[in-house]
């Protein structure tokens, strides 16, 4: 049977294409460049750069566009910023322990977030880890009573957001940071801004670890992103975001910097976790929460999180 069917094979093939003239002929050579058709704009935000590509002719409206999409990462930098004492975040760290503080609006739509997100992932994505983050990165071998001082100030329950615009800390220790997620509302913000403006293709990538990809470029299946070891997820109206246990800190050197807000200790195993979802918010938040806690792969599916890549040395 299957020697009579191997000796029919080719002639079907021959049939198919008698019978089908105007098939048309493959495209060959190298696959189309996904920003070929696109106006392409870089800008140094947040500390990283700052890509947006969108598909449109150029002109002086798509410039306008582009330089307004800038403007809004720039505003929420100002505002969620650990490195500027000036930012609307840095003065909370300052005012808002013990005694309740007035927030920007942004701030507050912002920390709200931040306490869902943090409910979502069971704890392990915490923006009240700032007090140990500062203490990991100014100290090598921190003594143990700072670790203690800095680590009772972490949970999720001393952040309070009161009514209008109010917050406090209710602990004196508690210090927020926002490096886990601001990317991500930064680039939910552009998308947000290109979609007002009927944009239906176009492309964002912030630092090299933070994407979204609105529509497909021409020609392609979706917004191309190599994550390593030959992988590339092709991005269609999704964002994506990695996390690294290491990053590079002083001297170039690598260090460890993710925290596991529930035992206040460092996650000092080697681990790359990539993830798509429907905003840069939601992809930000669990590659991190997922380097915390890899075992909360399960939750993270439940709630719309795809799992790219978890690579793990334990
Ligand atoms: P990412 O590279 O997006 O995973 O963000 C890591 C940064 O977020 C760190 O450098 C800290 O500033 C902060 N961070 C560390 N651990 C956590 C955590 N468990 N939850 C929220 N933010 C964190
Ligand atoms: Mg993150």
């Amino acid at each position: 049977m299957a020697t009579n069917k191997a000796r029919w094979l080719p002639l079907a093939l021959l049939c198919c294409q008698a019978c089908a003239p105007h098939t048309p002929t493959p495209q060959l050579g190298p696959p189309s460049d996904p920003f070929a058709a696109t106006v392409v704009r870089v800008r140094y935000v947040m500390g990283s750069m700052l890509k947006i590509a969108v598909d449109a002719p150029e002109s002086q409206w798509i410039e306008l566009l582009i330089d307004e999409a800038f403007s809004r990462a720039q505003a929420l930098d100002k505002l969620l910023s650990n490195y500027d004492q000036q930012s609307a975040l840095s003065r909370f760290n300052r005012e808002g322990s013990v005694q309740s503080a007035m927030v920007p609006p942004g701030l507050y739509a912002c920390l709200r977030l931040s306490k869902e997100y943090s409910r979502q992932t069971d704890g392990a994505f915490d923006i009240t880890v700032g007090a140990l983050v500062l203490l990991h990165r100014r100290t090598a071998t921190p003594k143990p009573e700072q670790l203690k001082a800095a680590i009772a100030g972490i949970g999720d329950k001393h952040l309070r957001l009161l009514a209008a615009n109010r917050a406090t800390m209710d602990h004196p220790q508690t210090q927020l940071d926002m490096g886990a997620i601001g990317k991500g509302f930064a680039v939910d913000a552009i998308i947000d801004l290109l979609k007002e403006r009927r944009i239906t293709s176009a492309f964002v990538d912030f630092g090299g670890s933070s994407f979204f990809g609105l529509g497909k470029p021409r020609g392609l299946a979706g917004w191309p992103v190599a994550l390593g070891s030959g992988q590339t997820v092709a991005l269609v109206d999704r964002a994506l975001s990695s996390s690294n246990s290491q990053h590079t800190g002083k001297n170039d050197a690598l260090e460890f910097h993710i925290i596991d807000p529930r035992s206040g200790q460092l996650v000092n195993a080697k681990r790359f976790v990539a993830v798509t979802a429907h905003t840069a918010t939601q992809s930000e938040v669990w590659s991190t929460a997922l380097v915390v806690d890899p075992s909360l792969a399960e939750l993270a599916k439940r709630v719309g999180v795809r799992i790219e890549a978890l690579r793990t040395d334990n």
